[in-house]
């Protein structure tokens, strides 16, 4: 089975057509989204509509509880609470219900969901190897897949207790081994942070025991002049084209 995997999409329609479009090429089978469907960009209605009938599985994200309420809004900063608030004076009854419906992590066959982390999904970022060894203590998995950060990394855990943290090049795939437990971010479809301003996405294959991270490129000017016409904070739309 192929499962294509997406987070961070940030009401990125541009980006997210993109990402969809690839995994379809691919002959994606399921699709499994870990968070943060809202917040940030300019279309957090039509980004719901096209990816809910799509999804397998999903999770909320940060933006997500913060937008229906279950998560402080004093925890973000000053441009990321304004596109929140933004977003909530524009969000349809039943999107927010959607949102409003989404645990913060779900067990799927064999795979756990998680937006930020497993033992803080809401808000913890793993990005480094101390926070992902607790993570890997606190709950029992062989393969997790986290957002949030919006950056490609994986965390290797082996049966000696050895933990590897890596950075996985576009393109690359990474084959899972027997007794190693994973936990991975695939990165942001609508809004990266690690230089890279194409869409991310990952394919995890069952058969193969393999997770693929790829890159798509789209077209960032329309999302930016869209968020320019809602006057969206700049430094939100600046990032977008510079991938950080
Ligand atoms: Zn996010």
């Amino acid at each position: 089975m192929l499962y294509g995997i997406i987070s961070d999409i940030h009401a990125n329609l541009e980006a997210l057509g993109a990402a969809l479009g690839a995994l379809g090429s691919r002959g994606v089978e399921q699709i499994l989204c870990v968070g943060d469907f809202v917040g940030y960009g300019p279309d957090p209605n039509a980004c719901v509509d096209r990816l809910k009938p799509r999804l397998a599985a999903s999770v909320a994200g940060n933006h997500d509880l913060a937008i229906t309420g279950r998560l402080d809004m004093s925890w973000f900063n000053d441009d990321a609470r304004r596109a929140l608030k933004w977003t909530a004076r524009r969000l349809r009854g039943d999107i927010y219900s959607y949102l409003e419906s989404l645990p913060p992590r779900v067990e799927y066959e064999s795979l756990l969901l998680a937006h930020g982390s497993p033992r803080d999904p809401g808000e913890e970022y793993l990005l480094d190897p101390y926070s992902a060894r607790s993570n890997f203590r606190f709950q029992k998995f062989r393969l997790c897949f986290v957002g949030h950060a919006h950056v490609p990394i994986v965390f290797t855990l082996d049966p000696a207790g050895r933990l590897d943290m890596d950075e996985p090049a576009p393109g690359s795939r990474l084959k899972l081994l027997p007794g190693n437990r994973y936990l991975i971010n695939v990165g942001s479809v609508g809004q990266p942070r690690d230089g890279d301003p194409r869409a991310a996405w990952g394919i995890y294959d069952s058969d193969r025991e393999t997770v693929g991270f790829y890159r798509t490129p789209y077209p960032v000017e329309v999302t930016q002049e869209k968020m320019r016409g809602f006057n969206l904070p700049a430094a939100l739309i600046e990032r977008l084209k510079t991938g950080f």
